[in-house]
């Protein structure tokens, strides 16, 4: 267990909440696309595991997996004829919903290595000690080879109003690593501007390979807060918390977004912060996961399915 309660000196600057947003996504989806994000609803559908995938999967191993992982983007991003078994698994967690693709992301196989692509829009770049713990929380808890490469997106969004849609295109047309069979790609979008639903939105999950945050709205509020955005974003995209798994955790029961979120201010996947009172009421924001998420996170690596309940 690692878990950090830092004080917190947070100069709040516009940010007066911790919004990630998760629950938006969620909000525009369709009810069905929706239920793919909650294991729960699926729980006993999922039989593939990514290790399964690789290994010359039946056709219908590769559809079922899709089926409940990625079912909104199918139609339009079906790859090429060629692309292998395992590729087309990755394909398809990579573009389902968040956390859908976790076990892609944390189990050795088929992808053996990750690539985080960090897509930034001039005046929005990445903050790198956040950077840093999300390379370094990558290989701590996939135990796989991690590189970095930096994308470089146009200018000139300060000021935008940004849905998630646009995003999502915005990284697909951007994007320069190609994603293949052996590795898994994760995109880290940073843009000017804000979300369309909530100037509070500091950074929102909508994919499963993808993040994107909003520098704008947080730089002012100090390193630690930061970090916390950002590594609590990374958590959605590795299934946190019962996004990929389906533990009935009881620390979500009071998660007003909805899911993915932990109740336990102790854990960087706790559904708000609020720097105006952090210091006072929590003695500041927790950067790392608890001993419940490092739990999961080691479970989902170990072979655990999507939608299942491991001991
Ligand atoms: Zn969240």
């Amino acid at each position: 267990m690692a878990l950090v309660l830092a004080v917190l000196a947070a100069g709040c600057g516009g940010a007066t909440r911790f919004d990630d947003g998760l629950s938006e996504a969620g909000d525009r989806l369709q009810p069905d696309t929706t239920a793919t994000t909650r294991p729960s609803t699926t729980a006993g559908a999922t039989t593939t595991r990514p290790a399964e995938a690789a290994a010359t999967p039946p056709p219908s191993t590769s559809a079922a997996r899709s089926t409940q992982a990625a079912p909104r983007t199918a139609a339009t991003r079906a790859p090429a004829p060629t692309t292998s078994s395992a590729e087309l698994a990755i394909l398809r967690a990579a573009n389902g919903p968040p956390g859908g693709a976790a076990g892609f992301i944390l189990q050795p196989t088929p992808a053996r290595s990750l690539v985080v692509e960090v897509l930034e829009e001039p005046g929005a770049s990445a903050n790198r000690p956040a950077l840093d713990r999300v390379l370094s929380d990558l290989r701590r808890y996939s135990a796989k080879p991690v590189s970095e490469v930096h994308t470089p997106l146009p200018p000139g969004s300060a000021g935008k109003r940004w849905t998630e849609s646009e995003l999502e295109a915005l990284a697909d047309r951007s994007a320069k690593v190609p994603r293949g069979p052996d590795r898994f790609v994760l995109r880290l979008v940073f843009v000017r501007g804000q979300n369309a639903r909530s100037p509070n939105i500091l950074a929102v999950t909508f994919r499963g390979d993808t993040f994107a945050t909003f520098p704008d709205r947080y730089a002012s509020t100090g390193q630690q807060i930061i970090t916390t955005v950002t590594v609590h974003e990374l958590g959605h995209l590795l299934g946190l918390v019962d996004l990929y798994l389906d533990r009935g955790r009881a620390d979500t029961r009071n998660d007003p977004a909805g899911g993915g979120h932990s109740s336990n201010p102790g854990s960087v996947m706790y559904y708000a912060v609020d720097p105006s009172v952090l210091g006072s009421l929590f003695g500041g924001a927790s950067d790392r996961f608890d001993a419940q998420d490092e739990r999961d996170l080691a479970a989902i690596r170990a072979g655990a399915g999507f939608g299942s309940n491991p001991r």
